[in-house]
């Protein structure tokens, strides 16, 4: 369950309506039952329902011990769309294990002004329907140029898979296979696509590998999760 209350072994939270029917009348829970509850900063703390639920009353949760979870290393980055297609982007680069989301400005970037709690807020969405307990972060949006001008210095040996419609469509994508273990990034374009220029800057740098997502040409939004699923799937453990 997300909750926006500071975590701590001993605090005490109390639950809004929402939430207390969520619990009480969707899932059945009652007093002593255990859930996980995170606020995207302090990690996902497991907790108890305090006592019984007396009709009309909130419920209280007391937060007991840390829960490990792992924190993907997986970079997302993609070229903002229409509205109602970003959310559905971040959340399935949420549900597909992406750790940090970045929006690229790239030339054709037809959205002018991002909503970031929106985004965030179908993040946290994402992130408790699939229960990633680590909630991927959401970085400032970067235009493409400072993305690659800075990436070795922000992301040292990280590479850079870019799906790009015009790569050779051949499986499997070797240059993929070498990757295992290693930290990446995944960069999928707008639906206008990445300039020629663009394009002739990513594959310009030693960071970046290009990758086929077959041999149509997908929406952003149909490319984002085909690229992370092909990525997933193909270096080794799914992060
Ligand atoms: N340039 C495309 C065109 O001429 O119609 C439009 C771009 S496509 C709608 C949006 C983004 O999805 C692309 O920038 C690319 O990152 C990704 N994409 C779409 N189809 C792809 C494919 N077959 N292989 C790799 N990436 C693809």
């Amino acid at each position: 369950l997300y909750i926006e209350a500071p975590l701590a072994a001993g605090a005490l939270l109390e639950l809004g309506r929402d939430h207390t029917n969520y619990l009480v009348s969707v899932l059945r829970m009652k007093a002593a039952d255990a859930l996980v509850v995170f606020n995207g900063k302090d990690g996902a703390w497991l907790a108890k329902i305090a006592d019984d639920h007396r009709k009309g009353a909130t419920l209280e949760l007391v937060v007991q011990t840390q829960h490990q979870t792992p924190k993907s290393d997986l970079w997302f980055g993609f070229a903002p769309l229409k509205t109602g297609r970003l959310d559905y982007l971040v959340q399935k680069a949420t549900e597909m294990g992406a750790g940090a989301i970045q929006p690229v400005i790239t030339r054709y970037t037809q959205v002018s002004r991002l909503k970031a709690d929106k985004l965030y807020a179908n993040i946290i969405e994402a992130a408790e329907q699939c229960e990633v307990l680590s909630v991927p972060t959401l970085a400032e949006e970067i235009a493409l140029a400072d993305l690659i001008a800075h990436w070795q210095h922000d992301h040292g040996l990280r590479r850079l898979i870019f799906a790009d419609e015009s790569a050779p469509s051949h499986a499997p994508n070797t240059q993929l296979l070498d990757l295992e273990g290693l930290p990446v990034g995944i960069l999928v374009g707008p639906e206008g696509g990445f300039s020629d220029d663009e394009r002739a800057l990513l594959l310009a740098q030693p960071f970046v590998i290009p990758i086929s997502l077959g041999p149509r040409i997908l929406r952003a939004d149909t490319a984002a999760v085909a690229a992370l699923a092909v990525v997933q799937s193909t270096i080794g453990d799914w992060r």
